[in-house]
C-alpha cells in the first residue's frame, strides 16, 4: 500500500500516524515464498524532523510460515518488529534514496518497508523442534513419525568403506 507523504515532506515538524493493514499473501525472499499466517497491521508514525529528514517509527506483529530446515514442515514463526528508520530528503542524498526502495517519490510503499524490516530479521535457521530428526534422504519419510527401514548407512562414504572391509573378510 502507498501512503502519500507529500504534505509531511513539505511541512517541517509535522507528524502523522498510520495504521496500515498488510495485504501481501507471501513474504518473498530470493524466489522463495513464505505465507503470512497472521498479517496484523503496520502501525507507522512518520515525522518530519525539520531538517529535510523523515523519521519513521513503526511496529508490526505477525506470523510467517517458514519450513523447518530438516523436515520441511511449516513452522509458524512470530515476528514482533519495532522499526526505526531515518530518511534523508536533502537533494545531495537523493541518490541514496534509490536504495530505500520503500520511498517512491512522495509516497511510502508500506509493503516494501515491511519486506525490508523482515529481511534484516529473517531467521538463519528454523527447526520445528530442537531434536527434529529430519526426513529420510532415500524415501522422503518424516523420521519424526518413525523409522522407515531404509538403510541410510550407505549414504555415508566412510560407513560404506567399513562395510566393504567386512564383506571382504566374509569372502575370504
Ligand atoms: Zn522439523
Ligand atoms: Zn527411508
Amino acid at each position: 500500500m502507498l501512503i502519500n507523504i507529500s504534505e509531511l515532506i513539505s511541512t517541517p515538524l509535522k507528524s502523522e500516524t498510520f495504521e496500515v493493514p498488510v495485504t501481501m499473501e507471501f513474504y518473498e525472499l530470493s524466489g522463495d515464498r513464505f505465507p503470512f499466517r497472521e498479517k496484523g497491521s503496520l502501525l507507522l508514525t512518520v515525522a518530519n524532523t525539520g531538517s529535510r529528514k523523515l523519521h519513521l517509527n513503526g511496529r508490526w506483529q505477525g506470523t510467517i510460515g517458514i519450513p523447518c530446515d530438516r523436515c520441511l514442515k511449516e513452522v509458524a514463526v512470530p515476528f514482533d518488529i519495532e522499526m526505526d528508520e531515518d530518511v534523508d530528503l536533502s537533494p545531495e542524498r537523493q541518490e541514496d534514496l534509490a536504495d530505500d526502495s520503500y520511498i517512491e517519490e512522495s509516497s511510502i510503499n508500506t509493503d516494501a518497508l515491511l519486506n525490508h524490516e523482515i529481511l534484516i530479521r529473517f531467521p538463519m535457521k528454523i527447526l520445528c523442534r530442537d531434536d527434529c530428526k529430519g526426513i529420510c534422504l532415500k524415501c522422503g519419510k518424516d523420521l519424526n513419525l518413525g523409522e522407515c527401514g531404509c538403510d541410510r548407512r550407505s549414504l555415508d562414504p566412510r560407513m560404506a568403506a567399513i562395510q566393504d572391509i567386512f564383506k571382504n573378510f566374509k569372502e575370504v
